[in-house]
């Protein structure tokens, strides 16, 4: 039988991605807007696992669909682990676009020189919910650390500014091929550890 999975997101970038990762489950991929979904719901957790539960609980729920949700964000270490879940909303209201933030964080690390001082991590977790109140999770981290200035075109949020540890730190995430980042991304690692679970759920 062929279920009816919805990507709970507005972001079509992120539709098409999940699409393509999950084509072979006997699923058929639906997300918001395509099922008429006017609900937001809430991400008021303090962590992505809390958000990503949240947001895949809810939409579960109002809709009767099993929901596929995530949570992901940049945590600096010199910075106590900030952004964090609030990455997408850092410095708002006055820094409101992607180079905003972005521009903000250097600025928050301008006194921090030595490189070993400024790692961070990019994490995602995935949560799966049914309407019966199953849940499973998954998540995934990318290792790096801020450049001191930016570098690159591709990606979008923080990849401008994040020298990746598994390229030594010689390029941003935003300087990657994007087929290369959805192999090392913390994204790409939790859609894959919950794709693999959701298959042997099914
Ligand atoms: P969301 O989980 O899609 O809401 O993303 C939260 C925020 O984290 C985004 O708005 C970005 O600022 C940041 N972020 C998450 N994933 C990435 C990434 O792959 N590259 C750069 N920034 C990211």
């Amino acid at each position: 039988m062929s279920h009816k999975l919805l990507i709970a997101t507005h972001n079509q970038g992120k539709v098409r991605e999940y699409r393509a990762l999950l084509a072979d489950l006997p699923l058929e991929i639906t997300y918001l807007d395509a099922e008429g979904v006017a609900f937001e719901a809430e991400e008021t957790g303090q962590t992505f696992a809390a958000n990503a539960i949240m947001k895949a609980r809810a939409y579960a729920s109002h809709t009767g669909l099993l929901t596929w949700a995530d949570d992901s964000g940049l945590e600096v270490d010199a910075l106590g682990g900030a952004p964090g879940v609030l990455s997408a909303r850092y410095g708002a209201p006055v820094a409101g676009s992607d180079e905003e933030r972005y521009w903000l964080l250097l600025d928050r690390l301008a006194g921090v020189f030595d490189p070993g001082q400024r790692s961070a991590r990019f994490r995602c977790v995935v949560a799966i919910a049914w309407p019966d109140g199953r849940l499973l999770t998954a998540e995934g981290a990318c290792e790096g650390r801020i450049a001191l200035v930016p570098a690159g075109q591709q990606g979008f949020g923080y990849d401008p500014v994040f020298l990746v540890a598994e390229e030594g730190y010689r390029q941003t995430m935003a300087e990657l091929p994007p087929a290369r980042k959805n192999q090392i991304s913390h994204r790409g690692q939790a859609a894959a550890a919950a794709k693999v679970a959701l298959a042997q759920a099914l």
